[in-house]
């Protein structure tokens, strides 16, 4: 029946997403993205773009781009690579960086892609688990063979490592590639983007998705040493050398350009995040410490499989991972504050509170 299945197909185990619905009412707190729509001067260039040029391809190099994302950081268009969302451009670095018979290593628990490519490009790997608390044993990464790659902030568990704690990996491991997935980072504090002119094996991996409010446009980042990033080019090439289409190329730049939107809409997520953190622990949360755009919480008594149930069945969608260690943790995202309002109410009764 399955003769014509290739060993590769075999030994993947795809990556499961969020569910995505499409009900109106809806309170959708379970994917991580902005509540808030893109700058309206991503609109506007998209719309102009849209009445011109569509019928050639876009640009192969995305140059335009890749310097206005480097200008953010003080890195050249060649310190930079773009992809179809951050998802594409950790393939491309599995790929490019890690390979089958030397383990890398990332941390249980982690974003759940990570085992996916893995698997997929046949790469051994050590789950290392994180601390009793969920922060991260930093000693354990040094010296891997294969490489390390971990998300900072942590996903799902909201938790930041510090800059310095990051540079011991990255020194700990001078003849591999240490890939930071910096999803979250803009709500959290400093990005690994100050290592790069340190050192050459860091490679750090940004998206548009979350603080920009672009995940329905897929574009992600990588910045590294220009070795990395022709390394990536070079993958990419080999698959697909129009990655980007002209409305995200022009989209995304458009995000860029416009940082008081940017900084209005992430410190209004901050600001709702916090509160959120306070109330949730005035109805008996253990909420652990997030800078990120969600919040990773324990109910002290009733189990996180029925509120995630009884919360859906009342519109409101939260993340529930039935994975041992953190089967007892809701994921919820921070919303605007209605929504969050509306997630507490909901809360409020089915906690009989
Ligand atoms: N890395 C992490 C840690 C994530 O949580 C996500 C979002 N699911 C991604 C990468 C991928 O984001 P995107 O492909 O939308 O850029």
């Amino acid at each position: 029946m399955s003769k014509f299945w290739s060993s590769m197909v075999k030994r993947t185990e795809p990556y499961v997403p969020g569910e995505q619905i499409e009900q109106k009412d809806i309170v959708k707190l379970n994917t991580n993205e902005n509540p808030y729509p893109p700058s309206p001067k991503v609109i506007a260039a998209i719309q102009q773009e849209m009445g011109r040029n569509l019928q050639l391809y876009p640009s192969p190099t995305a140059t335009e781009l890749r310097e206005t994302i480097g200008l953010q950081y003080g890195l050249t268009a060649e310190e930079v690579f773009v992809g179809n969302g951050s998802d594409e451009v950790l393939a491309f670095s599995f790929m490019a960086f890690f390979e089958p018979g030397k383990p890398i290593r990332f941390p249980d628990v982690t974003y759940s892609f990570y085992p996916v490519y893995a698997k997929l490009f046949d790469i051994p790997y050590e789950e290392v688990p994180l601390n009793k608390d969920f922060t991260l044993p930093v000693d354990n990464y040094f010296q891997s063979e294969g490489g390390v790659i971990l998300p900072n902030p942590n996903a799902p568990t909201s938790i930041y490592a510090e800059l310095e704690h990051i540079e011991e990996i990255v020194k700990n491991n001078p003849d591999q590639v240490v890939i930071i997935d910096e999803a979250y980072i803009d709500f959290a504090s400093k990005s690994a983007t100050e290592l790069i002119r340190k050192y050459d094996n860091v490679l750090v991996v940004q998206t548009t998705s979350k603080s920009r409010s672009l995940a329905g446009l897929r574009v992600g980042f990588a910045m590294g040493a220009p070795s990395l990033i022709a390394a990536l080019i070079r993958i990419k090439d080999s698959f697909n050398s129009y990655t980007l289409d002209r409305l995200a190329l022009v989209g995304a730049k458009a995000a860029f350009e416009d940082e008081d939107y940017f900084e209005k809409t992430t410190q209004k997520i901050i600001a709702t995040r916090e509160k959120m953190n306070e109330t949730l622990q005035q109805l008996n949360f253990n909420v652990l410490p997030s800078q990120a755009n969600f919040v990773f919480t324990s109910h002290q008594t009733v189990p996180a499989e029925f509120l995630y149930n009884e919360l859906k069945k009342e519109g409101v969608l939260v993340r529930y991972f039935n994975k041992p260690g953190i089967d007892n943790y809701l994921r919820i995202t921070v919303g605007t504050d209605e929504q969050v309002e509306r997630l507490v109410e909901k809360l409020t009764d089915i906690l009989n509170l």
